[in-house]
C-alpha cells in the first residue's frame, strides 16, 4: 500500500511542471544568473525581482534535472574539462621541455666528461713524453761519460 502511493507521488510530480512559489504567493519565473560566479544558472526568483522594494527576496537554483540547470552544469562540466585538459597539455609541454632540458644537461656533461678526458690523455702524454725526453737526456749524459 505504502509504495503504490509514493510511486504515485513520484509520477505526480514528474509528470506536472514544478511550480514554485515565492512569499508574495507569485509563481516564479526562471532567471538566468548573471553574477560572475554562478554565470549562465537557472534559478526561480520572485518575479518582483528587478523591483527592488517590492522583492521578497525569494530565491532558489533550479533543479539540476530541469533542461536549463542540464544545459548550464553541462557547459559548466565540459568548461572544466576543457581547462583540465588545457592544464594536462601545459603539463605534457612542461614534462616535454623537462626532458629536452635533462637530456641538453646530459649532453653537456657528456661533453664535459670526454673533454676531462682528454685533457687527461694529454696531460698524460705530455708526462710520457718528458720522461722520454729525461731518458734521451740520460742516455746522452751515459754516453758522453763515457
Ligand atoms: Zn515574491
Amino acid at each position: 500500500m505504502k509504495s503504490t502511493e509514493s510511486s504515485n507521488t513520484v509520477s505526480s510530480r514528474m509528470g506536472t511542471k514544478a511550480s514554485i512559489i515565492c512569499k508574495c504567493g507569485f509563481e516564479c519565473p526562471i532567471w538566468t544568473s548573471k553574477k560572475p560566479n554562478s554565470k549562465g544558472r537557472s534559478f526561480f526568483g520572485c518575479p518582483l525581482y528587478k523591483d527592488k522594494d517590492k522583492y521578497c527576496g525569494f530565491f532558489q537554483w533550479c533543479n539540476e534535472d530541469s533542461d536549463q540547470g542540464i544545459k548550464s552544469s553541462h557547459d559548466l562540466n565540459t568548461r572544466t574539462e576543457l581547462e583540465s585538459m588545457k592544464v594536462a597539455l601545459l603539463e605534457a609541454k612542461i614534462g616535454e621541455l623537462e626532458a629536452v632540458k635533462k637530456m641538453e644537461l646530459g649532453e653537456v656533461n657528456f661533453q664535459l666528461k670526454m673533454k676531462t678526458k682528454h685533457i687527461e690523455l694529454l696531460e698524460f702524454q705530455l708526462a710520457c713524453f718528458k720522461f722520454f725526453i729525461f731518458l734521451l737526456v740520460c742516455g746522452f749524459v751515459i754516453i758522453l761519460n763515457r
